[in-house]
């Protein structure tokens, strides 16, 4: 295979023209880490840069439209996601909606002692789960599925999921290896043990379909800054289905959950519908940049979205396995194009000082992840397939070359 396989990919591309939309310089290294943290649009810099304006001259009176904007907002990203209005805000982190998600299902399947979740599934949920469990005297179990083969992950699940089980809680896509699980299938089988299901979509949102409602998903998490490029610690964005919403009660009883707001009453009162899953005071300044990176994958649809990274992730994976795999690497991604998400992984004993090496040397800027592997997020808007190409060159090229196996790994990778 050579360039102009990649070339030719590039002029079909009916996406080509997005990547004018992102604020950068032609010329630095191949940015791969989209899926880490996504580059600026030239709207979400514009609508940032605006927001000082807007709170100079609104003051508190803007308070009147901004407040709306976790619900409008999120009513926007829904129709991303395959979701009906009135079931998605824009709020918090994702750690933080994932708490009150979760601590949320515990609280309406009491006498369920076992909550089930993934070892190779992302830190944060687990730390989440494990001190709810522990709070509430409730058993973590965790299946290892390492997650090579969905169909496997799905498969422990099985065994894992029973009458006893009050939560399951699952990446849509898993961060490391870039595995894909079927959502729907999963969902049901969880159902009929009377359990409910939590998604993280941190991996999928604006790479791969995501059809929530058609689903019968019953509660969802994710972020903004890494595929939907609302920049770093924006707010991030919770579902709740709407069959839910009355009988769920999230733990944070803050007064932007409370019905009648400004009632400023006694005691606390949930808002009706999904509004009672906001805490406090939103970020005005993140939501703006949310909303201004939505239009931008609006512009480009998900369903194109996901067919460029679907032939992008293809064509890279041709090429691990013939640049990369004679040099000791191996794919640690499925190769199936409905069993991946939207970044490839490469394993190597060496892959922190290559990771490194690539960085240092201004040409690739993927991201190592413990303990042998960088993953590869090229995003459907701005990358191009000659960058996918290119930066595989220059990998099999650094590996090639030698690396520096005692480079002292960095605070964060
Ligand atoms: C990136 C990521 C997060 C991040 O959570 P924050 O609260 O935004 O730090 C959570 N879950 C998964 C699966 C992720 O990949």
């Amino acid at each position: 295979m050579d360039r102009s396989v990649a070339e030719a990919l590039d002029r079909t591309d009916p996406l080509a023209g997005m990547r004018a939309h992102f604020a950068f310089s032609e010329g630095g290294p191949i940015y791969l880490d989209g899926n880490s943290l996504g580059r600026p649009p030239k709207e979400t810099v514009a609508a940032v840069a605006a927001a000082p304006a807007e709170w100079a001259a609104e003051l508190v009176g803007g308070w009147d439209r901004w407040i709306d904007l976790p619900a409008t907002v999120g009513d926007r990203l829904g129709r991303l996601l395959g979701a009906a209005p009135g079931q998605v805000l824009v709020c918090d982190s994702t750690t933080v909606n994932l708490y009150k998600l979760a601590a949320a299902a515990l609280r309406d399947r009491p006498g369920r002692p076992v909550v089930v979740a993934d070892a190779a599934d992302f830190p944060t949920d687990r730390y989440v789960l494990e001190g709810l469990a522990a709070a509430d005297g409730r058993q973590l179990r965790l299946i290892d599925s390492q997650r090579q083969d969905p169909d496997e992950t799905a498969a422990a699940l099985a065994d894992a999921v029973d009458d006893r089980t009050a939560l399951v809680c699952l990446s849509h896509v898993n961060y490391r290896s870039g595995a894909r699980l079927d959502v729907g299938a999963i969902t049901a089988a969880a159902h009929e043990h009377g359990a409910l299901v939590l998604w993280d979509l941190a991996h999928s949102a604006g790479a791969v379909p995501v059809e929530l409602d058609r689903w019968s998903v019953d509660l969802a998490t994710g972020c903004t800054y890494k595929y939907l490029n609302s920049g770093p610690g924006a707010p991030g964005y919770l579902y709740v289905a709407r069959s839910l919403q009355d009988r769920l009660r999230q733990p944070i009883q803050g007064w932007f959950g409370q019905a009648n707001q400004f009632e400023m009453g006694a005691s606390y009162t949930p808002a009706p519908g999904v509004g009672s899953f906001m805490t406090g005071t939103p970020g005005i300044i993140g939501l703006r940049a949310v909303d201004a990176s939505l239009a931008v994958t609006e512009a480009a649809g998900v369903d194109r979205l996901w067919a460029k990274s679907e032939r992008m992730t293809e064509l890279m994976m041709d090429l691990v396995e013939r640049r990369l795999s004679p040099l000791g690497a191996t794919l640690a991604t499925p190769r199936a194009p409905g069993k991946r998400g939207g970044h490839v992984s490469v394993a190597h004993p060496d892959a922190w000082p290559w990771c490194r090496a690539l960085i240092d040397q201004g040409l690739v800027v993927g991201d190592f992840r413990t303990p042998d592997v960088i993953r590869l997020g090229p995003a459907p808007l701005y990358t191009r397939y000659v960058d996918c190409f290119d930066a595989i060159g220059a990998m099999a090229g650094v590996l090639a070359s030698g690396v520096d196996g005692r480079a002292v790994r960095g605070r964060v990778t």
